[in-house]
């Protein structure tokens, strides 16, 4: 109830008197609640769960301080007559959560205001419990103990979608739920592609290999990549594969609470800059990790907002040229007071299998 606690202190803040959650990640923070179906409606002095037949005793063992309501018809239904009973003025809903059209549908609904939020629970959510960090750290150790298993696995003549799936099944064969994102396995001049899910290409002889995965335990993510190299790459790439490690080293020496995340940005940004690849590192240092494998805060030059103990991060700098290849190398990171933790403790030298 806690959680519910935090929100209901925010109310005012936003000037409602009520939020209607619901982002699925949100119902879950708020509610525990494991299903697919429901919806949460937190007023200042309560907090109601909407859901249907099929969820309502899964509910009520789940969501602990919540008023448990069963819609029997249309489920906005029921939350007009929570509104109505517990004369609710205005009313907000999660703005990136609502279609257009459920909200043309409440709008005539409902007998209050609507007013749009955004990111009152996420914003909650970026600071971590130990709990929450206790589970993150076994779907860690779950990838990298993966991660280990995968290097043993490949073979020149492997594709990268056999790689992938080998990988994702020994996952959820050692208590993984699920993968956090298609996996990403991208090989030789495909690495230079931040983002090349596994394809039908052939693994050779001489690739750098991107190994970008993750997966769900208790409902949260982890989030890893190695570059590592199928025989000797070459030069230039093992030159790439030490700048973009030293990156991340920094950024790891450097990530402490009271950072904003564009300082921590710029620590790999600057570093990747002065060796003349600047231009190579299209995308942000990290972001937050937890309940969705994408989450605040963002460790981008775009948020000029300080980071705060508990905030659980991804430090992944990239250098990506076209025609040749890249590298990328990520761990996730609990930022602390005076520093941070490392969840992760695979090594970061280059492999050349
Ligand atoms: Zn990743
Ligand atoms: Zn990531």
């Amino acid at each position: 109830m806690k959680r519910v606690k935090n929100v209901q202190k925010k109310l005012n803040d936003y000037k409602i008197d009520a939020l209607l959650v619901t982002n699925m990640y949100n119902v879950r923070y708020l509610a525990n609640f494991t299903g697919t179906t429901g919806l949460a409606v937190i007023t200042k002095e309560k907090a109601y769960f909407v859901t249907d037949f099929r969820y309502t005793e899964q509910a009520a063992e789940q969501a602990e301080g919540f008023e448990i309501v069963k819609n029997e018809g249309p489920i906005y239904e029921e939350v007009a007559k929570i509104i109505e009973k517990d004369q609710i003025n205005t009313i907000g809903f999660e703005e990136e959560n609502i279609t257009f059209a459920t909200y043309k549908k409440i709008e005539e609904l409902f007998p209050s205001e609507l007013k749009a939020i955004s990111g009152l629970v996420e914003k909650l959510r970026e600071v971590k419990s130990e709990a929450e960090i206790e589970i993150i750290q076994k779907a860690v150790d779950i990838a990298e103990k993966a991660y280990d298993y995968i290097l043993g696995f490949i073979k020149p003549g492997m594709t990268e979608i056999e790689v992938a799936n080998e990988l994702d099944f020994y996952m959820r064969k050692h208590g993984a739920t699920g993968v956090s994102f298609d996996t990403i396995v991208a090989s030789g001049v495909r690495s230079a592609m931040p983002h090349g899910v596994a394809s039908e290409k052939v693994i050779e002889e001489g690739d750098m290999v991107t190994i970008d995965f993750g997966c769900y335990y208790e409902g949260y993510a982890s989030d890893m990549t190695r570059t590592f190299a199928v025989g000797d790459p070459g030069e230039e790439l093992k030159e790439i594969y030490e700048i973009v490690k030293e990156a991340n080293l920094k950024v790891t020496a450097a990530a402490k609470a009271g950072m904003t995340g564009a300082e921590l940005d710029a620590v790999a940004r600057d570093y990747i800059s002065e060796h003349g690849y600047g231009e190579a590192f299209g995308h942000t240092t990290g972001h937050g990790l937890g309940l969705e494998v994408h989450e605040g805060p963002a460790i981008s030059f775009r948020n000029e907002n300080k980071l705060v103990e508990n905030n659980v991060i991804t430090n992944e700098p990239g250098i990506y040229i076209p025609g040749l290849g890249g590298v990328r190398i990520e761990d996730d990171l609990v930022i602390k007071e005076d520093g941070n933790i490392n969840l992760m403790s695979t090594s970061k030298e280059l492999t050349i299998l």
